[in-house]
């Protein structure tokens, strides 16, 4: 889903930069690709672009644990059972929607049951602008399928998009994502001319 929407975004005339993790998607023309194989790594790549960005869309279905330390050598078999610690992962998204000057921050909630409630404690809890909600579980629709249906909820309330191929989902997503950005930074500035 995220490079349908980075796809979409390049043809609304977006500049694109996508920080991907590892995968065997084609890179859509025109996007600055910028790879990383971790969380932390994600993190350290967001922070060095968000200035530079008005909207940041998270859809990176990032680990929320990882392992406290990394084994420099191959584990030997020699016990029965191996434990694992592991250790929250950082929250990207919360962590750019907290920032200064952050900009319109946009989220993915796939959930399996209460998809309305769930999504919309997301929004509040990683304070961002817009969440696109999905029910996952289902063959049709979601993680490696070629088809989804979205619920955007923000403040104003909850718009849905209609089960329909990926890449027509992602276009209409970026309309809307557009039209509250322009609706948010329209207010910001009247804002300021009568400050
Ligand atoms: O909390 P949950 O993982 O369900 O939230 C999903 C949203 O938060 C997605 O937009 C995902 O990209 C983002 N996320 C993040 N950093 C994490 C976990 C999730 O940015 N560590």
């Amino acid at each position: 889903m995220g490079y349908a929407v980075a796809e979409a975004a390049i043809e609304a005339g977006a500049r694109v930069i996508l920080i991907s993790g590892p995968t065997t998607l084609a890179t859509p023309d025109k996007a600055r690709r910028v790879n990383i194989s971790s969380a932390e790594q994600m993190l350290q790549a967001v922070k060095e672009t968000t200035d530079q960005t008005d909207i940041f869309i998270g859809v990176a279905a990032v680990a929320d644990y990882r392992p406290t330390s990394q084994a420099h050598n191959k584990i030997k078999k020699d016990a029965e059972t191996l434990t694992l610690e592991l250790v929250r992962n950082p929250d990207i998204l919360a962590s750019v929607a907290s920032s200064s000057e952050a900009p319109f921050t946009v989220g993915f909630a796939a959930e399996t049951n209460d998809v309305v409630k769930n999504a919309q404690q997301k929004l509040i809890d990683k304070g961002i602008d817009l969440i696109a909600a999905n029910q996952v579980g289902h063959v049709s629709t979601g993680f490696d399928a070629e088809h989804n249906a979205l619920t955007l909820i923000d403040t104003a309330g909850i718009t849905e998009l209609g089960q329909q191929t990926k890449t027509r989902l992602a276009r209409e997503l970026i309309q809307q994502i557009a039209k509250r950005f322009h609706a948010k930074n329209t207010t910001k500035d009247s804002r300021q001319t009568y400050r």
